[in-house]
């Protein structure tokens, strides 16, 4: 990476005024980062997927203090120097087409530059009048993306059915979303008469680690083993949560004289993509418990409709999640939520003081969205999801989705017919779960040895068998931005040269 003709920090005023990047300077950098950023992906089909040094190699590369005077800690080319070596010699690369581990994160060059003109503009959008824009781009997004991926209209601003309370949201994480809707959850049994310190939350063993973070969070736990008042029930075969112990947990927990009042259904467990049926809860779950539908990852794969069999029931979901930032090319972080009870959620997490205060609130007119959230302030994130959403199209999104879907199936067929791995969990989109024939040991092995390679990354986890033992799995992720059948491929010729 050659950087040449730039001057430093420019430091040239007195020490009174801070050393301000000219916008011709920042010009010139940004020209050559855009390009830096561009060459980078270039680059990750030839690079290692992960190498990194032992802990403290980056620290040891800094300096410990920083020096007073600008300029002295390191000059334009230097800090470049250190992004272009140090920095991304010591990553793992989530973009590389080969990287398979945990669940992708997807970028595209249309999010990056979303994400530049966010931070260009810089507004905070807590509120509608402090950055109107930044509000109504991300209503119509969300309810853009709730169309997309066939949410009833219950969901969204436009048609928000008979009550006129639904809405989406951007958030960062789902695992914010899953808080907030446990908050909101509470707010209406508290409005309800109900007696808030007796409630209980449900979640199958599989769903994400997030539910029971956000149960402690709100108080519901004291620590992550803590079962008082949350409860994960028991899975089927296929790791889907069984509907029939939801519902014998929900009796017992009434007759002990709890109040059942928030249950989280998964769309795409982390584990193995199993999907937990909404009708199956739906019959068990007395009125008024609020359900949320946690569909982080493998909510992306209802833009086509042929997936939408895993939402079938959402019409009885009070709040449902996913993660465009996952499998959907928006660059982290990006998080639509959704609630068809916008109102319990918002007087569950409204304070308005007076320096919030201004005529559109008042007048009840506008989607404050720092009522949508934990924090006050929000960053613009609705302009990276419409640069995605309008760059690719409905029918772009569905390709993108289709091929690793179809990528996931060709590596189950070769998993099936192969005597050597087997299949640990049922496939279901583009997750393919599996494991050595030969047991545990061997699977670590090819795990360790594939990933020391450098040429693939996959991660793994644990996974009962037929018989209830815990298994060791290798989770193949199949869902990167540049991941195409061919680095599959790759992948299966390098699994199968180890296991030999
Ligand atoms: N829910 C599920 C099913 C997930 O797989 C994950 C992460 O992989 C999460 C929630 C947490 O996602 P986030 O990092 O957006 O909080």
């Amino acid at each position: 990476m050659v950087l040449s003709g730039v001057s430093g920090v420019g430091y040239a005023w007195g020490m009174s005024i801070p050393p301000h990047m000219s916008p011709d300077e920042f010009r010139r950098l940004g020209h050559f980062l855009i390009d830096w950023i561009a060459d980078y992906h270039a680059g990750l089909k030839a690079r290692a997927v992960q190498s990194f040094g032992p802990p403290g190699t980056v620290l040891a590369a800094m300096p410990q203090r920083l020096a007073e005077e600008a300029g002295t800690a390191g000059t334009w080319e230097e800090m470049l120097a250190f992004v272009d070596g140090t920095v991304t010699n010591n990553l793992l690369h989530w973009q590389s087409p080969r990287f398979f581990g945990y669940f992708p994160c997807n970028a595209s060059f249309p999010a990056i530059l979303g994400e530049i003109v966010s931070a260009g503009l810089n507004v905070n959008g807590m509120l509608w009048a402090t950055s109107p824009a930044a509000t109504e781009v991300e209503m119509r997004c969300t309810d853009w993306m709730a169309d997309l991926i066939g949410l009833p209209g219950e969901f969204t601003f436009e048609n928000p059915g008979a009550n006129g309370l639904g809405g989406g949201c951007i958030a960062g994480t789902a695992s914010e979303s899953t808080l907030v809707s446990l908050l909101a959850a509470r707010g209406r049994m508290r409005e309800s008469g109900c007696d808030v310190h007796a409630m209980t939350v449900y979640a199958s063993r599989h769903a994400h680690s997030s539910i029971v973070k956000a149960a402690m969070v709100a108080g519901l736990a004291d620590g992550p083993d803590d079962r008082r008042r949350v409860r994960l029930i028991e899975c089927d075969d296929a790791h889907r949560m069984d509907a029939d112990a939801l519902g014998r947990a929900i009796r017992a927990d009434m007759v002990a004289g709890l109040v059942p009042g928030w249950v989280c259904a998964t769309i795409g467990t982390t584990s193995s993509e199993s999907v937990d049926s909404l009708v199956e809860i739906a019959r068990v779950l007395p009125e008024g418990v609020w359900l949320h539908v946690d569909a982080a990852f493998t909510g992306a794969a209802l833009v086509c409709e042929e997936h939408r069999w895993m939402i079938e029931g959402v019409e009885r979901a009070d709040s449902v999640c996913f993660n465009p930032h996952k499998w959907l090319l928006t660059n982290f972080d990006c998080d639509c939520f959704w609630t068809r009870d916008r109102a319990s959620l918002v007087r569950a997490l409204s304070v308005l003081p007076d320096y919030l205060r201004n005529s559109a609130t008042d007048a009840g007119a506008v989607v404050d969205y720092r009522d949508w959230q934990i924090p006050l302030g929000r960053r613009f994130r609705a302009l990276k999801l419409m640069f995605v959403l309008r760059h690719y199209g409905r029918e772009g999104l569905r390709a993108h989705v289709r091929a690793h879907i179809a990528a996931a199936a060709w590596l189950e067929q070769q998993v099936r017919a192969s005597g050597r791995f087997e299949m640990a969990s049922p496939r279901v989109t583009s997750l393919v779960c599996l494991c050595c024939a030969e047991g545990d040991d061997a699977t670590r092995r090819v795990m360790e040895a594939i990933n020391a390679s450098g040429k693939v990354f996959v991660s793994h986890t644990m996974l009962p068998d037929g018989s209830g033992r815990e298994r060791f799995v290798m989770r193949v992720a199949i869902g990167g931005t540049a991941t195409r059948l061919e680095h599959v491929k790759e992948l299966w010729a390098l699994m199968c040269e180890c296991a030999r």
